[in-house]
Protein backbone atom coordinates (compact mmCIF):
# COMPACT_ATOMS: atom_id res chain seq x y z
CA UNK A 1 0.00 0.00 0.00
CA UNK A 2 1.11 3.31 -0.80
CA UNK A 3 1.38 6.41 1.91
CA UNK A 4 -2.10 7.45 2.74
CA UNK A 5 -4.04 9.99 4.54
CA UNK A 6 -7.03 7.23 5.36
CA UNK A 7 -10.59 8.58 5.04
CA UNK A 8 -12.08 8.15 1.90
CA UNK A 9 -10.18 7.99 -1.09
CA UNK A 10 -12.55 10.37 -3.00
CA UNK A 11 -14.60 12.61 -1.62
CA UNK A 12 -17.24 15.35 -3.20
CA UNK A 13 -18.92 18.05 -0.58
CA UNK A 14 -21.66 19.72 -1.64
CA UNK A 15 -20.58 20.09 -5.25
CA UNK A 16 -22.50 22.49 -7.65
CA UNK A 17 -21.59 22.71 -12.00
CA UNK A 18 -23.47 24.35 -14.57
CA UNK A 19 -23.48 24.41 -18.07
CA UNK A 20 -24.84 27.95 -18.47
CA UNK A 21 -28.03 28.23 -17.46
CA UNK A 22 -27.90 24.43 -17.29
CA UNK A 23 -27.59 22.90 -13.57
CA UNK A 24 -25.81 20.00 -14.13
CA UNK A 25 -24.32 18.73 -10.45
CA UNK A 26 -26.23 19.56 -7.53
CA UNK A 27 -25.31 19.57 -4.38
CA UNK A 28 -23.46 16.26 -4.79
CA UNK A 29 -22.03 14.64 -1.27
CA UNK A 30 -20.45 11.91 -2.30
CA UNK A 31 -17.46 9.72 -0.85
CA UNK A 32 -15.73 6.72 -2.31
CA UNK A 33 -13.56 4.74 0.26
CA UNK A 34 -10.42 3.25 -0.81
CA UNK A 35 -11.09 -0.44 -2.33
CA UNK A 36 -14.70 0.95 -2.73
CA UNK A 37 -16.63 -0.15 -6.47
CA UNK A 38 -19.27 2.55 -7.16
CA UNK A 39 -21.54 1.69 -10.03
CA UNK A 40 -23.43 5.00 -11.46
CA UNK A 41 -26.53 4.56 -13.73
CA UNK A 42 -29.68 6.49 -14.46
CA UNK A 43 -30.56 8.45 -17.45
CA UNK A 44 -29.10 9.77 -20.11
CA UNK A 45 -28.07 13.83 -19.24
CA UNK A 46 -28.37 13.21 -15.37
CA UNK A 47 -24.87 14.36 -15.20
CA UNK A 48 -23.33 10.84 -14.79
CA UNK A 49 -20.48 11.66 -17.37
CA UNK A 50 -19.52 15.50 -15.38
CA UNK A 51 -19.59 14.00 -12.10
CA UNK A 52 -16.73 11.53 -13.57
CA UNK A 53 -14.84 13.93 -15.35
CA UNK A 54 -14.77 16.63 -12.35
CA UNK A 55 -12.98 14.04 -10.26
CA UNK A 56 -10.16 14.43 -12.77
CA UNK A 57 -10.64 17.99 -13.13
CA UNK A 58 -11.50 17.97 -16.86
CA UNK A 59 -14.38 19.59 -15.74
CA UNK A 60 -14.00 22.36 -13.02
CA UNK A 61 -16.31 22.62 -10.65
CA UNK A 62 -18.38 25.96 -9.49
CA UNK A 63 -18.87 25.47 -6.03
CA UNK A 64 -18.23 22.74 -2.93
CA UNK A 65 -15.34 21.18 -3.03
CA UNK A 66 -13.76 17.97 -4.16
CA UNK A 67 -10.79 16.39 -2.25
CA UNK A 68 -8.97 13.27 -3.62
CA UNK A 69 -6.86 10.99 -1.07
CA UNK A 70 -7.11 13.81 1.34
CA UNK A 71 -6.02 16.94 -0.42
CA UNK A 72 -8.55 19.13 -2.54
CA UNK A 73 -8.00 19.16 -6.48
CA UNK A 74 -5.09 21.03 -7.59
CA UNK A 75 -6.05 23.64 -10.56
CA UNK A 76 -3.06 23.38 -12.51
CA UNK A 77 0.51 22.62 -13.23
CA UNK A 78 2.38 19.58 -12.21
CA UNK A 79 -0.29 18.96 -9.03
CA UNK A 80 -2.62 18.34 -11.52
CA UNK A 81 -0.97 16.28 -14.07
CA UNK A 82 -0.17 14.17 -10.81
CA UNK A 83 -3.49 13.91 -10.21
CA UNK A 84 -4.50 13.11 -13.07
CA UNK A 85 -2.36 10.17 -13.61
CA UNK A 86 -3.94 8.54 -9.81
CA UNK A 87 -7.13 8.81 -11.56
CA UNK A 88 -7.30 6.40 -14.47
CA UNK A 89 -10.24 6.94 -16.98
CA UNK A 90 -11.73 4.95 -19.49
CA UNK A 91 -14.14 6.43 -22.04
CA UNK A 92 -16.87 4.78 -24.48
CA UNK A 93 -14.42 5.82 -27.39
CA UNK A 94 -10.96 4.28 -26.14
CA UNK A 95 -9.10 7.42 -27.44
CA UNK A 96 -5.83 5.31 -27.78
CA UNK A 97 -3.22 7.14 -30.16
CA UNK A 98 -4.04 6.02 -33.47
CA UNK A 99 -1.02 5.78 -35.09
CA UNK A 100 0.95 3.96 -31.95
CA UNK A 101 0.79 0.20 -31.63
CA UNK A 102 -0.62 -0.94 -28.49
CA UNK A 103 2.24 -0.94 -26.55
CA UNK A 104 3.38 2.23 -27.02
CA UNK A 105 -0.38 3.25 -26.17
CA UNK A 106 0.49 1.82 -22.81
CA UNK A 107 4.37 2.65 -22.60
CA UNK A 108 3.47 6.45 -23.51
CA UNK A 109 2.33 8.09 -20.37
CA UNK A 110 4.79 6.54 -17.95
CA UNK A 111 7.78 7.73 -19.74
CA UNK A 112 6.59 10.54 -21.37
CA UNK A 113 4.98 12.08 -18.69
CA UNK A 114 5.92 9.95 -15.44
CA UNK A 115 9.90 10.02 -16.83
CA UNK A 116 10.23 6.75 -15.72
CA UNK A 117 12.59 4.15 -17.92
CA UNK A 118 11.78 2.75 -20.89
CA UNK A 119 12.66 -0.93 -20.28
CA UNK A 120 11.00 -0.76 -16.73
CA UNK A 121 7.90 0.20 -18.21
CA UNK A 122 7.63 -1.77 -21.16
CA UNK A 123 8.00 -4.97 -18.72
CA UNK A 124 5.03 -3.73 -16.88
CA UNK A 125 3.61 -2.83 -19.92
CA UNK A 126 3.81 -6.38 -21.11
CA UNK A 127 2.47 -7.64 -17.67
CA UNK A 128 -0.62 -5.25 -18.05
CA UNK A 129 -1.21 -6.43 -21.42
CA UNK A 130 -1.30 -10.02 -20.00
CA UNK A 131 -3.54 -9.36 -17.81
CA UNK A 132 -6.11 -7.36 -19.84
CA UNK A 133 -5.30 -10.73 -22.42
CA UNK A 134 -3.69 -9.12 -25.13
CA UNK A 135 -0.19 -9.46 -25.06
CA UNK A 136 0.20 -11.17 -28.14
CA UNK A 137 -1.31 -7.78 -29.91
CA UNK A 138 1.22 -5.49 -28.57
CA UNK A 139 3.03 -4.53 -31.91
CA UNK A 140 -0.58 -3.45 -33.61
CA UNK A 141 -2.00 -0.48 -34.43
CA UNK A 142 -5.17 0.14 -32.33
CA UNK A 143 -6.89 -0.63 -35.66
CA UNK A 144 -6.22 -4.21 -36.06
CA UNK A 145 -7.89 -4.80 -32.83
CA UNK A 146 -11.22 -5.59 -31.96
CA UNK A 147 -13.38 -3.33 -29.50
CA UNK A 148 -12.85 -5.24 -27.16
CA UNK A 149 -9.14 -5.56 -27.61
CA UNK A 150 -9.02 -1.47 -28.39
CA UNK A 151 -10.93 -1.14 -24.69
CA UNK A 152 -9.01 -3.72 -22.89
CA UNK A 153 -5.83 -1.77 -24.17
CA UNK A 154 -7.20 1.51 -23.32
CA UNK A 155 -7.80 -0.20 -19.27
CA UNK A 156 -4.05 -1.31 -19.58
CA UNK A 157 -2.70 2.22 -20.65
CA UNK A 158 -4.22 3.90 -17.46
CA UNK A 159 -3.60 1.18 -15.25
CA UNK A 160 0.04 1.62 -16.53
CA UNK A 161 0.40 4.95 -14.69
CA UNK A 162 -0.27 2.48 -11.29
CA UNK A 163 -3.07 5.37 -10.72
CA UNK A 164 -4.83 4.93 -7.09
CA UNK A 165 -8.09 5.38 -8.21
CA UNK A 166 -10.54 4.44 -12.03
CA UNK A 167 -12.90 5.91 -13.70
CA UNK A 168 -14.82 4.34 -16.03
CA UNK A 169 -17.57 5.94 -18.16
CA UNK A 170 -20.15 4.12 -20.66
CA UNK A 171 -16.53 1.51 -20.50
CA UNK A 172 -18.98 -1.03 -23.05
CA UNK A 173 -21.25 1.07 -24.94
CA UNK A 174 -19.44 1.33 -27.98
CA UNK A 175 -18.97 -2.45 -28.18
CA UNK A 176 -20.57 -4.84 -30.24
CA UNK A 177 -22.60 -7.28 -27.85
CA UNK A 178 -20.49 -10.19 -28.19
CA UNK A 179 -17.61 -7.85 -26.89
CA UNK A 180 -18.77 -6.31 -23.47
CA UNK A 181 -18.21 -9.93 -21.53
CA UNK A 182 -14.40 -9.45 -21.93
CA UNK A 183 -14.16 -5.94 -21.01
CA UNK A 184 -16.55 -6.58 -17.67
CA UNK A 185 -14.04 -9.23 -16.99
CA UNK A 186 -11.12 -7.17 -16.38
CA UNK A 187 -13.11 -4.75 -14.79
CA UNK A 188 -14.46 -7.01 -12.38
CA UNK A 189 -10.56 -8.88 -11.96
CA UNK A 190 -9.55 -5.29 -11.09
CA UNK A 191 -12.62 -4.95 -8.47
CA UNK A 192 -11.84 -8.23 -6.57
CA UNK A 193 -8.04 -7.38 -6.81
CA UNK A 194 -9.31 -3.75 -4.73
CA UNK A 195 -9.20 -1.25 -7.43
CA UNK A 196 -10.94 1.90 -6.44
CA UNK A 197 -13.51 2.25 -9.12
CA UNK A 198 -16.44 4.39 -10.23
CA UNK A 199 -17.85 2.76 -12.78
CA UNK A 200 -21.07 4.06 -14.77
CA UNK A 201 -22.71 1.43 -17.28
CA UNK A 202 -25.83 0.55 -17.84
CA UNK A 203 -24.58 -3.51 -17.83
CA UNK A 204 -27.00 -4.25 -14.54
CA UNK A 205 -25.14 -7.44 -14.34
CA UNK A 206 -21.94 -5.84 -13.90
CA UNK A 207 -23.53 -3.54 -11.15
CA UNK A 208 -25.18 -6.46 -9.24
CA UNK A 209 -21.78 -8.76 -9.00
CA UNK A 210 -18.90 -6.21 -8.88
CA UNK A 211 -20.46 -3.20 -7.17
CA UNK A 212 -20.32 -2.48 -3.43
CA UNK A 213 -23.01 0.48 -4.14
CA UNK A 214 -25.30 1.01 -6.82
CA UNK A 215 -25.90 5.13 -7.04
CA UNK A 216 -28.83 6.35 -9.21
CA UNK A 217 -28.33 9.46 -10.66
CA UNK A 218 -30.96 11.84 -12.19
CA UNK A 219 -30.97 15.60 -12.86
CA UNK A 220 -27.35 16.63 -11.31
CA UNK A 221 -28.54 14.69 -8.48
CA UNK A 222 -27.22 11.24 -6.44
CA UNK A 223 -31.30 10.26 -5.72
CA UNK A 224 -30.54 6.85 -3.77
CA UNK A 225 -27.80 4.81 -2.99
CA UNK A 226 -27.81 0.95 -1.82
CA UNK A 227 -25.67 -2.03 -1.95
CA UNK A 228 -26.88 -3.54 -5.19
CA UNK A 229 -29.10 -6.38 -3.73
CA UNK A 230 -30.82 -4.39 -2.04
CA UNK A 231 -31.03 -1.37 -4.85
CA UNK A 232 -32.28 -4.03 -7.27
CA UNK A 233 -34.59 -5.93 -4.58
CA UNK A 234 -36.32 -2.45 -3.27
CA UNK A 235 -35.94 0.71 -5.34
CA UNK A 236 -37.41 3.42 -3.02
CA UNK A 237 -38.00 6.19 -5.77
CA UNK A 238 -40.54 6.05 -8.23
CA UNK A 239 -37.88 7.64 -10.65
CA UNK A 240 -34.99 4.56 -9.85
CA UNK A 241 -38.20 2.00 -10.50
CA UNK A 242 -38.89 4.18 -13.92
CA UNK A 243 -36.01 3.77 -15.11
CA UNK A 244 -34.96 -0.17 -14.26
CA UNK A 245 -37.88 -1.30 -15.91
CA UNK A 246 -36.23 0.75 -18.91
CA UNK A 247 -33.18 -1.34 -18.49
CA UNK A 248 -33.99 -4.56 -17.22
P1 LIG B 1 -24.76 11.80 -18.70
O1 LIG B 1 -23.35 11.34 -18.74
O2 LIG B 1 -25.51 11.33 -17.49
O3 LIG B 1 -25.50 11.47 -19.96
P2 LIG B 1 -23.58 14.43 -18.87
O4 LIG B 1 -22.80 14.65 -17.64
O5 LIG B 1 -22.84 14.09 -20.11
O6 LIG B 1 -24.76 13.40 -18.58
O7 LIG B 1 -24.41 15.76 -19.20
C1 LIG B 1 -25.27 16.37 -18.27
C2 LIG B 1 -25.92 17.55 -18.95
O8 LIG B 1 -24.94 18.53 -19.24
C3 LIG B 1 -26.56 17.20 -20.29
O9 LIG B 1 -27.73 17.95 -20.43
C4 LIG B 1 -25.53 17.62 -21.30
O10 LIG B 1 -26.12 17.95 -22.53
C5 LIG B 1 -24.89 18.81 -20.63
N1 LIG B 1 -23.48 18.99 -20.98
C6 LIG B 1 -22.49 18.09 -20.81
N2 LIG B 1 -21.31 18.59 -21.20
C7 LIG B 1 -21.55 19.85 -21.62
C8 LIG B 1 -20.73 20.91 -22.14
N3 LIG B 1 -19.40 20.75 -22.27
N4 LIG B 1 -21.33 22.07 -22.47
C9 LIG B 1 -22.66 22.24 -22.31
N5 LIG B 1 -23.50 21.29 -21.83
C10 LIG B 1 -22.95 20.11 -21.49
MG1 LIG C 1 -22.33 10.21 -20.13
Amino acid sequence: MTTSTGGPLIAMDQVNKHFGPLHVLRDVDLNVDRGEVVVVIGPSGSGKSTLCRSINRLEPIDSGEIRFDGTPLPAEGRALARLRSEVGMVFQSFNLFAHKTVLENVTLGPVKVRKEKTAVVRERAMDLLERVGIANQADKLPAQLSGGQQQRAAIARALAMQPKAMLFDEPTSALDPEMVGEVLDVMTGLAADGMTMIVVTHEMGFARHAANRVIFMADGQLVEQAPPAEFFANPRTERARDFLSKVL
